[in-house]
């Protein structure tokens, strides 16, 4: 099966050329002027006027995934038609541990429910009940072609981990080559901050945010750094939401330190007057959002470096389910908001239409980075021969109003409801397949292939 991609720019992480694109099979085969391949082509592509950009990879979800009593709201079927339909090809999602089970064991359960699958998935395993005996799992893993795991410094009683399990893990992940990604907040404060404000009958849903201060991500991002420093790990801060936080990572990287910082389109297009709102359930998730004065740092961030990739951290509940649990109570909504359909399409709005980063800082946040980090790079990861045909073709000329109306997420409503932005995804190939037009799934069922990373290298150059 050949394909040709005409009259379209291509983008990379290392600048844009106005070139045709021949993919054989699953790879790129050739770049360039390739007119002399026309008539052995199955399908040719016009992309004239069209951005050719890698396809997304979105190392934060929450697909089928356990949160207290309640799973989100999408499995991995819904999930990944609608990352696809959004630009995303390629996902890293998140295991829940199962009491009694070994990490391998979790991982083993979850590449099972992974399989129905759109989009190629890889797992970070997450460790809350940490046990010395759980570091032997982790060559395994590696193995098995997991290169992270997951560390949540906040959620009290239920996810978890106290620094002395942090360092004892961080110093077999650093010899290892996984890379832990951290959930930075202070929990223990976070517990005292909420039970505080319940007490004072100050339940509306902006206590959510001011139960969660800055000051407590930040602090956890310099512990959680410090910490990874000492035990010569590699430390990826996932979701950072202000600037506070993020003004420790840059101080660590300019000590030469490994530590990586991710943000997402939640933190850059909403702030907290959106908790304010009658139905501020909906815009509940942890960090929560920020005054609107931090999206300019957070984008100053991702344009000089500072932070190096976009997550969607999707975790959606239904608006009913949030208002039903929590409507009076902030802190008993289910957090998380729908974020893996549109996240490509508001960080291109936002970042490159209002001219806030370049295209080539886009691709690299949104494909290249986190391909990197995460032991994929260059089969993913980029626009270049021999590597996977993931991509996007965006026309930039065009606009569409975002809506649940016409979403493909499984969920009752969408935070975006009603903005109109700019760019509109013509199609998206992974692996060669076409498998999304103008925002529709149009792939095979259960298409997408596990992805075995391979360990973190020491000296990543981003
Ligand atoms: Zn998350």
């Amino acid at each position: 099966m050949k394909t040709i991609i005409q009259n379209g720019t291509i983008i990379t992480e290392a600048g844009s050329i106005q070139a045709d694109l021949l993919i054989d099979g699953e790879q790129i085969a050739a770049i360039g002027s390739i007119t002399g391949d026309q008539a052995s082509a199955d399908t040719i592509i016009d992309a004239k006027g069209c951005y050719i950009l890698p396809g997304g990879i979105d190392v934060h979800t929450h697909l089928d995934w356990n949160f207290a009593d309640l799973k989100t709201a999408d499995d991995f079927v819904t999930g990944s038609k609608a990352a696809a339909a959004g630009g995303i090809t390629s996902i890293i999602n998140f295991t829940n541990r199962r009491e009694g089970q070994s990490l391998y064991e979790d991982l083993l359960e979850w590449k099972e429910r992974g399989k129905p699958c759109n989009v190629d998935y890889g797992f970070h395993v997450i460790i809350n009940d940490y046990n010395e005996q759980m570091l032997e799992d982790l060559p395994k893993l590696l193995e098995a072609g997991v290169s992270s795991i997951k560390l949540f410094m906040a959620y009290k009683d239920v996810f978890q981990v106290d620094d002395g399990a942090m360092f004892e893990i961080m110093k077999e992940t650093g010899k290892l080559g996984i890379m832990t990604n951290v959930h930075a907040e202070n929990g223990d404060v976070i517990e005292q901050l909420i039970a505080r404000h319940i007490r004072e009958g100050k339940t509306d849903q902006v206590y959510h945010s001011l139960s969660r201060p800055a000051e407590l991500e930040a602090e956890a991002a310099h512990r959680a750094i410090a910490i990874s420093d000492l035990a010569d790990a590699p430390l990826y801060i996932v979701h950072v939401s202000s600037a506070l936080c993020m003004d420790e990572i840059a101080a660590a990287k300019a000590m030469g330190k490994k530590i990586y910082g991710e943000t997402c389109p939640q933190y850059l297009a909403l702030d907290i007057t959106d908790l304010e709102k009658p139905d501020g359930s909906k815009y509940v998730c942890s960090p929560p959002l920020r005054e609107k004065w931090n999206q300019e740092k957070l984008w100053e961030g991702l344009s000089n470096g500072t932070l190096s990739t976009i997550g969607s951290d999707h975790s959606p509940f239904h608006y009913a389910d949030k208002e039903r649990l929590g409507g009076n109570d902030f802190s008993k909504v289910p957090n998380g908001v729908p974020m893996i359909e549109d996240q490509y399409a508001v960080v291109f709005h936002h970042g490159v239409m209002e001219e806030r980063i370049s295209l080539d800082t886009f691709a690299r946040i949104t494909s290249t980075n986190p391909a990197k980090l995460f032991g994929m790079y260059p089969q993913k990861g980029t626009i270049a021969i021999g590597s996977d045909a993931d991509l996007v073709i965006m026309d930039p000329s065009q606009s569409r109003v975002i809506s649940e109306a016409t979403q493909q997420q499984n969920v009752d409503y969408n935070v975006f409801e009603g903005k109109e932005v700019k760019g509109v995804i013509r199609y998206v190939l992974s692996r060669g397949e076409v498998i999304a037009q103008n925002g529709a799934y149009t792939g095979q069922e259960s298409r997408g292939k596990y992805l075995h990373r391979l360990p973190v290298s020491d000296n990543m150059k981003l």
